[in-house]
């Protein structure tokens, strides 16, 4: 892997500052970074991805995590085509698997890498600004370039949402899902999960499998379980009408979250309402067998955490208390690009938002000429479909289209 992004000519600020050997730099080696890289690749234009690949799945996620996504919205799109799921099992001998296993599609992630070796880097940035018309990346390793078009890709993993009350607890009582804490740690301890999303009920399960006493306690007054109405599933032409292959959101809204270039166009208030509708905390159907011995208190509200020693005393709002060794926060997140510690103020400070999100047009560009964003930190502008690695299909193909036809200026 080529570390050597930092060489030809001196920027005229500052003499550490070198042009890149790029047109396009890509913060965030996950499904959409590389999925960009491979469709800017493909026409022509000179990227460089930034960070470890796969680096959030393989690091953050809960190990032996499944996927919720079905395999045929699991894919990380490339322009032919040939580098989706089914390729990778080929290509390893591997029999398909449903539901797709974290592990599996973390080595696959790092299979599609294959075709990209000489734009991956694998130094995080560690700070991104702007001047005199032109982004400075600096690297980790104290190294530093210019360049003319940024997109980011960084994810999810700054977006963390920890509760208040939870707030002040020390990492050892209280962590957040999407840490990565190995749940084999928790063996024989008692662990309280707060959420009710797929990432709160599948720690509980895996929790669980691995021995430790678990209790799920969720504010929602009852589970909900995606995908619970086979039925309609089963319906021919019409589930094909009530369903888009991806399966994000309910029948009918599931239709419009698959075509994020009108969703762009629907109203915001609609818009938001949709993302809301098909994101709602729920776990996947496969959940409740392995959760049926788990205890759940539902319809209640953590109002204070202590620490008393090495346990954490709860009080609920019925007035009830719990005694655990660990909070797991299955909380969720919420979109606010001022967490990237990376974009330097006066960069954030010049991006529009709206509650945390970029406001983007077409080429995924925000306000910044030059600056893109894609994936999660999009979902407001093209929809929910975003949230997930289905999206890099439309995200790559026109952020790549764009950038292709505006050169790697940022006219
Ligand atoms: C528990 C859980 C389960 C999920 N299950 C599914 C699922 O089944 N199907 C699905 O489609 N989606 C799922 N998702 C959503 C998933 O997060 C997104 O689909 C996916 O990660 C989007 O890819 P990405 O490239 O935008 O983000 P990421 O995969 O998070 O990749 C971004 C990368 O950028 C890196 N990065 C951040 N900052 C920098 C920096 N300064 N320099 C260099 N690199 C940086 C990060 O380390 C990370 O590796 C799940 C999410 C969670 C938390």
């Amino acid at each position: 892997m080529s570390n050597s992004a930092d060489n030809s000519s001196q920027g005229h600020n500052n003499p550490r500052l070198t042009r890149a050997d790029c047109e396009v730099a890509v913060i965030g080696a996950g499904p959409y970074g590389l999925s960009m890289a491979a469709h800017l690749q493909a026409k022509g234009v000179r990227v460089r991805v930034f960070g470890t690949p796969m680096e959030f799945w393989a690091e953050k996620m809960p190990e032996g995590m499944l996927l919720r996504s079905p395999r045929v919205a699991s894919n990380i799109s490339d322009p032919a085509g040939t580098l989706g799921l089914e390729a990778y099992e080929n290509a390893c001998n591997r029999p398909p698997s449903a539901p797709v296993p974290l592990r599996d599609f973390v080595e696959y992630g790092r299979w599609f890498c294959h075709g990209l070796s000489d734009c991956l880097d694998r130094r995080n940035v560690v700070r991104l600004g702007r001047e005199n018309g032109e982004f400075s990346l600096a690297l980790e390793d104290g190294k530093a370039m210019r360049v003319r078009r940024v997109i980011v890709a960084a994810g999810i993993g700054s977006f963390k949402r920890k509760p208040v009350v939870f707030k002040h607890l020390d990492s050892a009582l209280a962590s957040h899902c999407y840490e990565g804490r190995r749940v084999r740690d928790f063996m024989g301890k008692r662990v309280a999960v707060i959420g009710a999303g797929q990432s709160a009920l599948e720690s509980a399960a895996l929790l669980h499998e691995a021995g430790a006493e678990v209790e799920v306690i969720a504010k929602i007054p009852q589970l909900r379980w995606i995908g619970m109405h086979p039925r309609l599933h089963q319906l021919g032409p019409i589930s094909a009408f009530l369903y888009s292959q991806h399966d994000v959101g309910p029948a009918g809204i599931s239709r419009l979250v698959a075509m994020p270039k009108l969703m762009r166009h629907v109203p915001i208030g609609i818009r938001d309402r949709i993302r809301t509708r098909a994101v709602r905390p729920a776990g996947s159907k496969w959940l409740p067998q392995r959760l049926s011995k788990v205890k759940v208190a539902t319809g209640r509200v953590v109002l204070e955490a202590r620490a008393v020693g090495h346990e954490v005393k709860l009080k609920l709002d019925d007035g009830s208390d719990r005694s655990v060794d660990h909070v797991l926060m299955g909380t969720g997140y919420s979109v606010d690009i001022r967490k990237y510690d990376f974009l330097s103020r006066e960069l954030v400070d010049g991006i529009r938002v709206l509650d945390g999100y970029p406001i983007l047009t077409s080429g995924f560009c925000s306000s910044v000429p030059g600056l893109h964003f894609v994936g999660a930190t999009a979902a407001r502008t093209f929809g929910p479909l975003l949230y997930f690695v289905a999206g890099t299909d439309f995200v790559s193909r026109e952020v790549a289209a764009y950038v292709a036809r505006q050169g790697s200026g940022t006219r």
